[in-house]
Formats: structure tokens, sequence, C-alpha cells
């Protein structure tokens, strides 16, 4: 048989992972709510404390549920190591806490969630640590800001909700010589489509509520790396602030990762054949998908990606006026703060995504006020098609 990492994606999202946590001849691994793991032999227990022998000591730090989704993930990104959070925020606040200390310098763009972007205005800066956000999509800005050194390069590709895309091996370069690490957000293109670790990054983080877990149900955060030391000092951050991921959680995620290949397989054709449908409807001013030939990073997504992803944003002519009208008569699609679901979700830019901005701060970041995030679900495309066209005609 051939080895798990030879075979593809695919195959790999419904095995990986699995076997070694497998029980009484079990196919499904056993969700494990024991919170503490027991030893009558003290020495015994004592090496597995100390970390000289395989086995876990409290749920706080590793569990066996939640160990095999780790694992999953790990594969999938062809990672050396990986380890999870209760959510994606976690894991992102978590990794930024273990590198960054008082006197840093991070760079980041100006695109990333909401929920990053507030770490880098808010918190961060309270902690002495220098913040430098750039125009998303503008590589010399970006390169100019990391030649001046810094500690860590923070990306998302693609980004929220205008589905940016930043060349990760170019970026990569630039880091490298400065010393600088980089992390990379791959919620948006899941493993199946873009693996940063290839390009050299140093960190590749997942919110796992998003297209992994896949179904709206679990929330969920995971980090990978190919550096078995970093990944140890964020799990050593992680054990002792505490925001573990659940059993629970964690096996609904790794549940939903069996199909991970198979419903953004769907996504990406979907969404694509939405893009281009919206592009010609008169209703419709702009639509962002990196697909489309008319994309401004269409080429870098082709080079570093192996599809287009399942997320697309679209204004439509009389802004915030004709949301209101349209967005209620959409039949297949939750209008909720939500991505990466089996069902279509849709929401406006400024009750999701950035919320948190004034609409001068979302004019700046190019979001007109008529902006619809649309997260392409499994449904069949047609009947999708179909309940767009029958919605914008409200308009
Ligand atoms: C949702 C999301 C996060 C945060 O994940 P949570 O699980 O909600 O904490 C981070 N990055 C991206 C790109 C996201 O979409």
């Amino acid at each position: 048989m051939k080895r798990l990492e030879h075979v593809s994606l695919g195959t790999r999202s419904v095995w990986a992972g699995e076997k070694d946590y497998l029980v009484h001849g079990a196919t499904q691994v056993p969700v494990v709510h024991s919170v503490s793991f027991g030893y009558d032999d003290i020495d015994h227990w004592f090496q597995v404390a100390t970390g000289k022998k395989p086995g876990h000591i409290y749920g706080r730090n590793t569990n066996p549920t939640v160990q095999a989704f780790e694992d999953k993930v790990k594969n999938l990104e062809s990672a050396q190591a990986a380890t999870s959070f209760s959510t994606g925020m976690a894991a992102i606040s978590n990794s930024l806490a273990t590198v960054l200390s008082p006197g840093d310098r991070i760079v980041s763009i100006k695109d990333t969630y909401g929920g990053t972007n507030k770490i880098f205005s808010e918190f961060l800066p309270k902690l002495n640590i220098d913040v430098t956000l750039c125009e998303t999509g503008n590589h010399e800005t970006l390169e100019a800001e990391v030649k001046k050194g810094c500690k860590i390069l923070y990306l998302e590709t693609p980004t929220n909700p205008t589905v940016k895309i930043t060349d990760i091996e170019r970026m990569v370069k630039v880091a490298h010589k400065v010393g600088a690490l980089v992390f990379v957000d791959n919620t948006f293109a899941t493993p199946i489509l873009q693996n940063p670790l290839e390009f050299g990054v140093d960190l590749v983080i997942h919110s796992a509520t998003k297209f992994l877990g896949g179904h709206a149900d679990a929330l969920g955060g995971v980090v990978c790396s190919n550096d078995r030391t970093l990944i140890e000092r964020i799990f050593h951050y992680r054990e002792i602030n505490g925001a573990s991921l659940d059993p629970m959680a964690a096996y609904l995620l790794l549940r939903g990762m069996k199909t991970l290949h198979l419903r953004v397989k769907q996504q990406c054709e979907s969404a694509e054949k939405i893009a281009r449908f919206l592009q010609k409807h008169e209703k419709v001013d702009k639509v962002f998908y990196p697909g489309l030939e008319t994309h401004p990073n269409h080429e870098i997504a082709k080079q570093q990606m192996r599809g287009f992803g399942g997320m697309l944003s679209f204004a439509v002519k009389g802004e915030l006026d004709s949301v209101r009208k349209f967005l209620p008569k959409l039949k297949f699609a939750n209008k909720a703060a939500n991505l990466g679901a089996v069902e279509t979700t849709v929401g406006p830019a400024r009750t999701t995504s950035h919320i948190e901005n004034t609409p001068e701060e979302r004019a700046a970041l190019g979001i007109p006020e008529g902006l619809v995030r649309y997260s392409v679900g499994i449904e069949e495309v047609d009947d999708l098609l179909d309940d767009l066209k029958d919605a914008l005609s409200f308009i």
C-alpha cells in the first residue's frame, strides 16, 4: 500500500490521522470526554507527564480525539507538526502571543479577517508591538515595509470579503532575508486548494470553524508548521493559557473533513458559474472572484492555488437599499455571519466581516456599502442561480 502522504488529498481527507486512535475494532475515532488520564504505575505516569513516553495526562494539554483532528490537518498540509485551539481566533492570538515580545514589529495587510484586524489595531499596540498594515495586493509596499525589518509577516490569502490574493512565495523570500517568520491564514483556500508550507511559510493557520468543519456546528482552530520547535512553543502557550479544543468539537470537525475535498470541488465549480452569471447581471455593479480573468490577482491565484475557492462577493447597484430589498428574498442562503458551510451563506460586508469599520473606513478598504459576501454551499448550482435571479429582480 502507498504511504498516505503519496496518495491524493481527497483520499487523505477521508483516511488520514485516524488509524492510531481507533479502539475495539471501531472504524470511527471515539470521542474521549475524559478530562484526565490515570496511571497506576507512578514511574510510567511521570514519564508520560514529562513527555518521555506517549500518552495523555489532562484534557487542557492533550486529548486523543483532538489529536486525531490535528493529525488529519497536519497530513493535509503536509506539515511536520500541528496543534489545535478552541477557535480560529485563539489559534491566531496564541500564535502571535507566543512569538511576539514588547518592542517587536509585525507587518500585515489591511484586509485581514475582522478579528485579526482588531488584534492588530487594538491589542498588540497596547503591548508595545509596532503594527504596520499595508494596502492588500500592493506587493511593492509590503516588500518595502518587510525590508525595514520585522518579527512576523502576517498574511491572509484569499482575503475577506473582496477575495484579494497575495503572492506567498514572493513575500516569503523578502521576509526570510530579514529573518522574519511568515504566518499565513489559509482558511479561505483550505489545504485542498493551497499549501502555504510548500512556499516556505513558517506557520499555516486555519479557522476550522469554516471550510474544514464545513457544517457550521463546531468552533475550532489549528496551526501547522514544518518547524516542530515553533509548534511546541505555541502548544506550550496554549496548554498553559487554556484555549484548548473540545473533544466533541474535534470529532465534528474530523467528521466534516472527510468530505472536505468533495465540498471544496463543488464550491469552486459553483462559485465560478455564479461569478460569471453575476458579472453579466444588469443589477450588479462589480463581482469579486479570483477565478475571473478580470480579477487583478487572477494570475497569482492561478500559480499558487489549485482552484479559486467557494467565496465571492458582489456589489449591487443602488447600494444598501438594494441589499435590503433582495437579500431577504434568497431562499437557499442563510443570512448569517459565517462562511464555508454546506449551506450557502450570505451577508452584507457592513454587517459581517467589516461591522467594526465606519463607512469611510470601508470606502478606504474598497468595500462598497452594497457589497454582499456570498459563500457558496453544496446545493445544486442551477438552483442557486435561479434563486439569485429571482431575488435580484426585487431590486
Ligand atoms: C472566521 C475566521 C477566523 C476566526 O475564526 P473563529 O473560528 O471564528 O475564531 C479567522 N480567519 C478567517 C479568514 C476567518 O474566516
